[in-house]
């Protein structure tokens, strides 16, 4: 019998892709993606054809539960990113990449943008030498993210974090120097570094209706 593992898996089961939600654990066979794909609670093989909503409605929910953020507040960025100029969609994507929560993550300071909140939220990351512990911060260009208490080297505890972590290439629009413990903004999200695997036009749809 399938084991129930954790919210986070059944965020993953339900839209049916791996989402990355726990770090190491996402990329060994343990990762419930891996083992079963149906989702939570569907003991039939069979599928309906999916609606236009349900599919703009899963897209939603993909990107939502990736960058660990609450429908309201997903609303509000997408508002914001509608009264912008420019490619709604894209602009929204921005708004995710720049929390502070996913920056910690992109830059490889922690396995997941879920353990990314949490030391950010326990207050071991400085903007600008100044304590942030507010999650949703969204950075700018030339703001330096740094480990707290680092003064140019990396805290035991933080090395161990890193090397647990997954390993992706970091976006050009982030300067890091790891064994400082650091990194500097150097530019906006541009649209290349992005995650093309999200399709955003069924976003923009489904908060179009
Ligand atoms: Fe769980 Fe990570 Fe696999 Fe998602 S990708 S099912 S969070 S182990």
């Amino acid at each position: 019998m399938a084991r129930y593992t954790d919210a986070s898996c059944r965020q993953c089961r339900r839209i049916g892709e791996k989402l990355f939600l726990k770090g190491e654990r996402c990329y060994t066979p343990r990762c419930a993606i891996e083992r079963r794909k149906s989702p939570p609670g569907d003991r039939s093989l069979k599928r309906r054809r999916a609606s236009d909503w349900s599919l703009q409605l899963r897209e939603k929910q993909k990107v939502r539960f990736s960058y660990g953020v609450l429908e309201r507040q997903f609303r509000n960025y997408f508002e914001t990113a509608r009264e912008h100029p420019g490619v709604t969609g894209d602009i929204l994507l921005q708004f995710l990449e720049r929390r502070l929560d996913n920056v910690v993550y992109r830059l490889a300071f922690a396995g997941s943008r879920k353990q990314g909140r949490q030391l950010v939220t326990h207050g071991h990351f400085t903007v600008n030498d100044r304590k942030m512990d507010i999650p949703s911060y969204l950075v700018e260009t030339g703001d330096v993210v740094k480990w707290k208490g680092s003064n140019g080297k990396l805290p035991e505890f933080a090395k161990m974090i890193m090397e647990s972590g997954g390993r992706l290439p970091t976006p050009g629009w982030l300067k890091v120097e790891l064994d400082k413990g650091e990194a500097e903004v150097i530019g906006e999200p541009t649209s290349d570094a992005l995650d093309s695997s999200i399709d955003v036009r069924l976003i923009v749809e489904f908060y179009s209706k």
